[in-house]
């Protein structure tokens, strides 16, 4: 029996994540689940899997949630606030954490669950783009098992060789015969919209994605291709690579979730629907497999597979991580904190869908050459860009 966390368990992966699990009960118990606000979401989740522990980051919602589990016979425990959250990620009893925060926030726990050798689950991919080397010195310090869950990353692991994948060190890719890491991408909802329309898009349609279901933020994100700007510096760091050792490639059905290119020509790819309980069943099994609800691929369905290069004018935030990629993680920090601001702006009505571009860009060029040695100045720089972003904000006409 192995224990689980899960690190916002409320949110679209946490609740695909108790999907899969609930499949598997004779596997797998949940110790603990964590949330930020929405308390009626979890005191279900909490009647259904009876974990040891529940953690809210809001002291009020904590409350109520403890009074209603009280009501309904519940023994679960409930903490609130952020020390709670990371005292569950490294909880002696955690096997696994599943690290499912959202953005910036979700850095801490996931850090506080690597320090304790865990085997981490990682969809929290903005922890990576933050502190990608300090995060992934720290997994080889202590003896951490990190699985990618994110679709691309999760589909370059199964393609990569088994010695990758079991390597505590990880190795050099060309010493593994890799050419080249394929990242695949859909375009999102606006692959094929004019230009000149981007500027009006509503908030409704930035998040109506043509192939996944997915949280606001990594919805909007993915309108502006930064998520796979974002999962660019993921690959970077995950797989021990350099910037010019990633392609990104526009497969608008997303049934190919991304793949690997040795240098005898192959290319080994993973295909699934686009579901995450395909990848998250695969991090929890790994390195055995286990059966998970999603539909198998029907292959007389699939009529075509289409590639592309992702157009610079229409993805313009795409190429911005790739630049940050470049500059170092001071930049990638920044980029990431100012993006958070641009896409919360956007979602609140308060900027137009491509004014997220023209604040991450001047967020950018300002703090380039940052540079980040601990986490402390990683924690520093994440605030000050933020501020920096806001004040942005108040500056677009
Ligand atoms: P979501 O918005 O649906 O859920 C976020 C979860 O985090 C919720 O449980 C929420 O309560 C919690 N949370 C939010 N702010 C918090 C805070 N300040 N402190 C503590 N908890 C907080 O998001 P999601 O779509 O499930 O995405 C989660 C992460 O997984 C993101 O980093 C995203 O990029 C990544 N990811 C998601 C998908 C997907 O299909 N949804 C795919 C790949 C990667
Ligand atoms: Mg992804």
């Amino acid at each position: 029996m192995r224990h689980v966390v899960i690190l916002g368990s409320t949110g679209s992966i946490g609740c695909s994540t108790l999907s899969v699990l609930a499949m598997h009960p004779q596997q797998f118990s949940v110790l603990a689940l964590t949330a930020a606000t929405q308390t009626s979401k979890l005191l279900a989740q909490c009647l259904e899997f009876r974990p040891r522990f529940a953690a809210m980051l809001c002291p009020k919602a904590a409350a109520e949630l403890k009074t209603a589990l009280k009501q309904q016979g519940c023994a679960t425990e409930v903490m609130a606030g952020p020390d709670a959250l990371n005292a569950l990620a490294a909880h002696p009893d955690a096997d696994v954490v599943m690290a499912a925060i959202v953005g910036a926030a979700g850095l801490l726990p996931t850090l506080a669950a690597v320090e304790q050798g865990k085997t981490v689950l990682l969809a929290n991919k903005e922890a990576l783009v933050m502190s990608g080397e300090l995060f992934m010195d720290k997994v080889e310090r202590h003896g951490a098992t990190l699985l990618p869950i994110d679709s691309e990353h999760n589909a370059i692991f199964q393609c990569l060789p088994a010695a990758f994948q079991h390597a505590q060190k990880r190795p050099a890719l060309a010493e593994m015969g890799i050419a080249k890491l394929l990242l695949t991408g859909s375009g999102g909802p606006f692959l094929n919209r004019a230009l000149d329309s981007l500027a009006s898009v509503t908030v409704a349609e930035a998040v109506a994605h043509p192939n996944w279901i997915m949280g606001q933020k990594i919805s909007v994100d993915s309108a502006t291709m930064m998520n796979k700007g974002l999962e660019f510096i993921e690959a970077r760091w995950l797989f021990n690579c350099a910037p010019a050792d990633i392609d990104v490639v526009i497969h608008p059905q997303s049934i190919i979730h991304s793949m690997v290119q040795y240098s005898d020509g192959s290319v080994l790819a993973q295909l699934g629907q686009p579901d995450m309980r395909t990848p998250i069943a695969h991090a929890l099994a790994f390195p055995q497999r286990m059966s998970s609800p999603v539909q198998p691929l029907d292959f007389s369905q699939l009529a075509n597979f289409s590639f592309s290069k992702p157009d610079p004018e229409r993805y313009p935030n795409l190429y911005l991580a790739i630049a940050a990629c470049a500059a170092g993680q001071g930049a990638t920090t920044a980029l990431n904190a100012a993006n958070e601001v641009a896409v919360g702006a956007f979602i609140d009505g308060q900027i137009r869908f491509t004014d997220i571009c023209r604040v991450n860009e001047k967020c950018l060029a300002h703090f380039l050459n940052y540079a980040t040695r601990s986490l402390d100045d990683i924690v520093a720089l994440d605030f000050e860009a933020r501020a920096y972003a806001q004040q942005l904000l108040r500056t677009l006409n």
